[in-house]
C-alpha cells in the first residue's frame, strides 16, 4: 500500500503551520525517516512566476520555512530552489524570491536560496515514442544534494488539469527551456508523458503538498482563484499524492493527463484501491464546491465523449487564448514567452495568430494581468451541454 498523510490546517499562523507539519509528518514516520543529521537538502517549491502569497500562484513562504526550520531541527542543512517560467522573470530572480515571500521564509528559518539558473546543467535525453528530446536539467539537484522535499501546491492547470507532485519537478529545467518542451509535445497527453519521463530522472524523497489556500478555476496562474482548501499532505509517492489531490478536486483520475502517464511509467499505485488515506478522509478534505479549469474537459462533459473530444482535438482547435484588451497592460511577456511565437503587439493590441498557436496556455499561466483567458469552441460549449 502506498500511504498518503493529510492534516487539516486552516491559516498559514507560524504555530499552526508548524503543529501541522509536525503531526503531519508523525504519519509518516516522522521527518527523521527522510532527513539524517548533517545531509543537505532541498526544498523544491512551486514558484512559477513572481506573485505575492496570497494570490495561491505559488507554495506559501509560511510552509517552506517551517519545512526549512524541521530540517535544522533534525541537523541538517536547508536549501530552498526553483527555476520560474516566463521571459522576464530569470533575470530578476532577487525579486521573485522578495515578491513571493522566499526570502523572508530564508532569513526566518536559516534556509540558503539556491538559483537553478546559475548551476551547472545536466543533459538528459527523453523519449516519445520514437522522437527523442534532449533538454537540460539544473545539475545541482542530482548532484549536490542529498535529499529532495518536493512541496507543491494544491492547483488546477488549464492545460494538464491539476497541477501537483511529479508536475512541480518541471521546475528543475532552467529557463525558458520549459517553454520550448511546451513546442515538442503540444499535446497535453504528450506532454504529459514527457513530463512523467523527466520525474523519473528527479524522484523526491518526500513530497509535502500546500492545500491551505489552494487554487481553483483557470490555474496555475493569475487567471486561477485562489480557495480556502484548508489541509496539507504529504507522502512519499508522488502519483499517490498527485491521486488523492483530484480525488479532493472531484475529478476522475482517467480525466489527469498525468495521472494516466504515471500509472502507465509503473510510478506508483494503479488506483485509489492501492493508497491508505491516513488522517482526515477524502470527504471531509473536500470543497462543497470546486471549479474545474475551463480548458480541461470539464464534469459537465459525460465520460462516454472524452476518447472522442481527445481525437478530435487533434485535427480541429477546441480552445483559444484570447486577450481582454481592458486588462492587458501590453507588458509583453506573453509575446516573449510564447513557445512557437504565436503573439504580436500589433500597434499597441496584443493578438495571437491561431494558424500557429499550439494552445499550449503559457501565455494564460503567464499572464500577471488576467488579461489572457480560455475562450471554447462551439463545438465544446455544445458537448457540455449534452451532460
Ligand atoms: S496579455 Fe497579459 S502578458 Fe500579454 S501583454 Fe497583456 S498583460 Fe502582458
Ligand atoms: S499563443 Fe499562448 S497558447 Fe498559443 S502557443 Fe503561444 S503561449 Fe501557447
Amino acid at each position: 500500500m502506498f500511504k498518503v498523510a493529510a492534516i487539516q490546517c486552516k491559516t498559514y499562523k507560524k504555530s499552526e503551520v508548524s503543529q501541522a507539519l509536525n503531526d503531519l509528518l508523525a504519519h509518516i514516520g516522522g521527518l527523521g525517516a527522510y532527513v539524517k543529521p548533517g545531509q543537505k537538502v532541498l526544498i523544491k517549491p512551486n514558484l512559477l512566476a513572481p506573485r505575492p502569497p496570497e494570490t495561491a500562484v505559488t507554495t506559501h513562504p509560511a510552509l517552506i520555512a517551517a519545512i526549512a526550520e524541521a530540517i535544522k531541527q533534525q541537523g541538517a542543512l536547508p536549501f530552498i530552489g526553483d527555476s520560474p517560467g516566463g521571459f522576464g522573470v530569470l533575470e530578476r530572480i532577487e525579486q521573485l524570491w522578495e515578491i513571493t515571500g522566499m526570502k523572508q521564509a530564508a532569513a526566518a528559518s536559516g534556509a540558503t536560496l539556491v538559483n537553478f539558473e546559475k548551476s551547472r546543467f545536466k543533459e538528459l535525453e527523453l523519449s516519445l515514442g520514437k522522437k527523442r528530446i534532449k533538454i537540460p536539467i539544473a545539475a545541482c539537484v542530482v548532484e549536490d544534494f542529498d535529499v529532495v522535499i518536493n512541496v507543491p501546491k494544491f492547483k488546477t492547470h488549464d492545460l494538464t488539469v491539476t497541477t501537483g507532485a511529479i508536475k512541480n519537478m518541471f521546475g528543475v529545467m532552467p529557463g525558458l527551456t520549459k517553454i520550448q518542451f511546451h513546442k515538442f509535445a503540444p499535446k497535453k497527453e504528450d506532454l504529459s508523458t514527457l513530463l512523467v519521463a523527466l520525474f523519473t530522472h528527479v524522484v523526491p524523497q518526500l513530497n509535502i503538498m500546500d492545500g491551505i489556500i489552494g487554487m481553483e478555476g483557470e490555474g496555475p496562474g493569475s487567471s486561477g482563484t485562489p480557495i480556502s482548501t484548508g489541509f496539507l499532505l504529504a507522502a512519499d509517492n508522488a502519483l499517490a499524492m498527485d491521486m488523492v489531490q483530484a480525488s479532493i478536486m472531484g475529478i476522475p483520475l482517467d480525466r489527469v493527463p498525468i495521472i494516466v502517464s504515471g500509472i502507465k511509467a509503473g510510478l506508483g499505485p494503479k488506483a485509489m484501491a492501492e493508497i491508505k488515506q491516513l488522517g482526515p478522509s477524502l470527504e471531509e478534505l473536500q470543497p462543497k464546491k470546486f471549479s474545474w479549469p475551463p480548458g480541461s474537459y470539464t464534469d459537465k462533459i459525460p465520460m462516454f465523449l472524452i476518447p472522442l473530444l481527445s481525437y478530435i482535438a487533434r485535427l480541429v482547435r477546441l480552445t483559444n487564448p484570447v486577450v481582454n484588451d481592458k486588462l492587458c497592460t501590453r507588458c509583453q511577456i506573453c509575446v516573449k514567452s510564447c513557445p512557437v511565437k504565436a503573439i504580436d503587439n500589433n500597434q499597441g493590441k496584443i493578438r495571437v495568430n491561431y494558424k500557429v498557436c499550439i494552445e499550449c496556455f503559457c501565455c494564460i499561466e503567464l499572464c500577471p494581468a488576467r488579461a489572457m483567458t480560455i475562450k471554447k469552441s462551439r463545438l465544446l460549449r455544445l458537448a457540455e451541454k449534452k451532460g
